[in-house]
């Protein structure tokens, strides 16, 4: 199988470039190509001549405009590497008879209700990112070109920015920390996604008719304010250096911390339809995080 993948310096496309190298030869396409194949994502025109040069038979797309709150700024440029070269992706796969693994967001949804959020629910994105990401998957969709599209939510890894890490820094900076307790998600480590999707491409072989779009995050739900109290527990443990006690995490409502872009306050993904589709589980959030957490504070 060769495979093409966008985005492999970021959480997922790091760990894809370790999970898809058992199913065959990848290449990596960077956004500034250094010493390998270029592709700018801010200028979708541009993509397809990639596609051309590699003739992959599956294009991972693991790149995108995942600065939310800069989104709100950057509409136009958000709407190009979130939504415009997905399309192009989409539209080159088709033509090369490739398949398309892309990646979206529980950001595509309003964040009402207490439920998990179903692939087939109505979307209502509250911000430009969610809108663009959105425009990503229906372009894919319209394309007809054979894919998977991957939802999933609260990204974290050792390599990159996320909650995880700023929660570490900032736990070891303050005596008090106010953490949003009123939005519900389940924390995903890229190194799951990553595996996930190599799973899901040894199946397209003998069955095809499982493209389509799937839920993929880990088990279980909680808060933002748990998320920060099991990192900062975790740290302490580990005796890593924490200023912060454990009873000066104060649990906040959303309105405490206004930012440009709205979240979801239910992020809760449904994923029973990918495990059955694919005869795997997902383990609880907490296993994933213990492990990102163990890389971060123990390096080799
Ligand atoms: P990262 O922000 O870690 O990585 C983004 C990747 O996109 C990087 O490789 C980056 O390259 C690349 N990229 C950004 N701009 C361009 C551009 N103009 N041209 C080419 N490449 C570009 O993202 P994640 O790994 O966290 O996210 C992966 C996927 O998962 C995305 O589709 C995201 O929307 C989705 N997702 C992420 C969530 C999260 O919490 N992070 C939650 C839900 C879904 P470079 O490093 O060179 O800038």
């Amino acid at each position: 199988m060769k495979i093409l993948l966008f985005g492999g310096s970021g959480q997922v496309g790091w760990e894809l470039q370790r999970a898809l190298s058992l199913l065959g030869g990848v290449t990596v396409a960077r956004v500034d190509g250094g010493q390998t194949l270029a592709a700018d994502f801010s200028r979708p025109e541009t993509l397809a001549a990639v596609v051309a040069q590699v003739r992959p038979d599956v294009i991972v797309n693991a790149a995108a405009h995942t600065a939310v709150d800069r989104c709100e700024s950057e509409p136009e440029l958000a709407r190009a590497i979130n939504a415009s070269a997905p399309a192009v992706l989409a539209k080159a796969a088709k033509e090369a008879g490739a398949w398309l693994v892309h990646y979206s967001t529980d950001y595509v949804f309003d964040g009402s209700g207490h439920v998990p959020w179903r692939e087939g629910d109505a979307t209502g994105p509250l911000s430009v990112y969610g809108a663009t990401k959105l425009e990503g998957e229906q372009a894919i969709r319209a394309s007809g070109c054979r894919h998977f599209i991957v939802r999933t939510s609260w990204v974290h890894s050792a390599r990159g920015g996320n909650f995880a890490r700023t929660m570490l820094r900032l736990a070891a900076e303050r005596e008090a920390l106010a953490v949003i307790d009123d939005q519900f998600g389940a924390p995903t480590s890229a190194e799951l996604l990553a595996d996930a999707t190599a799973h899901m491409l040894r199946r397209i072989g003998q069955a095809p008719e499982l493209a389509g779009t799937y839920h993929v995050a880990a088990a279980g739900v909680c808060t933002w304010h748990e998320y920060a109290c099991y990192v900062i527990d975790f740290a302490r443990a580990r005796s890593h250096s924490v200023r912060v006690s454990p009873d000066a995490i104060a649990a906040v409502p959303t309105s405490h911390y206004p930012t440009p872009a709205r979240r979801p306050a239910n992020s809760r993904l449904d994923t029973s339809k990918w495990r059955a589709a694919f005869d795997l589980s997902l383990p609880d959030w907490q296993a994933g995080v213990a492990r990102t957490l163990t890389e971060m504070l123990e390096p080799q």
